[in-house]
């Protein structure tokens, strides 16, 4: 069976706790495609090229994992990609509820189809977010602990950018 896990999200930027899900779950599913949702009202403080092109470098060891971007509803986009699975990450209580909801709707308007399969973080990376993250880099900090090693360079690039 071909077990396919979309893992959707922002990744503004993708941290170590965004990694840690995807290695778990890397040995889980077939294949798991980091989808990067673009049509949100969100405001983004990478663009969306940056944040794709940083996931790509960070996960690049990983055989199985593609990352894509999508419009459009999270299950209509599953449906298209043949995927029964949706990936999201648990931190805290307040991640649950929030959760909880989006995947009721999910699985209500995909009649079933769709299940998704929630990771408690481990709890080592339980208290990082990208939006720390993000105030870290703007602020000049030392963001290296808190994203994927691959990525340090890159960021440290761009936060040479922002001092000029
Ligand atoms: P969104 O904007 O959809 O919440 P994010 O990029 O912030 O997208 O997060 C994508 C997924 O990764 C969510 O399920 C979120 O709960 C999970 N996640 C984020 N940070 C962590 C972490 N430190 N540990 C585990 N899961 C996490």
């Amino acid at each position: 069976m071909n077990r396919i896990a979309i893992f959707p999200g922002s990744f503004d930027p993708i941290t170590i706790g965004h990694y840690n899900i995807i290695q778990r779950a890397s040995g889980l599913f077939d294949k798991i495609i980091v989808a990067i949702g673009a049509n949100s009202s969100k405001k983004y403080m990478f663009p969306l090229d940056q944040r794709e092109a940083w996931i790509k470098i960070a996960l690049k060891e990983f055989e199985n994992v593609e990352v894509e971007v999508y419009n459009g509803l999270t299950y209509k986009y599953c449906l298209n990609k043949g995927a029964k699975y949706i990936l999201r990450g648990i931190r805290n209580p307040s991640d649950f509820e929030f959760e909880k909801s989006i995947a009721h709707f999910n699985q209500d308007l995909s009649e079933g189809k769709i299940e998704t399969i929630f990771l408690l973080t481990e709890s080592a990376y339980s208290f990082i977010s990208s939006s720390n993250v993000r105030e870290i880099i703007i602020n000049n900090g030392d963001f290296s602990k808190y994203v994927p090693v691959n990525i340090v360079e890159n960021i440290l690039e761009y936060q040479s950018t922002l001092q000029k």
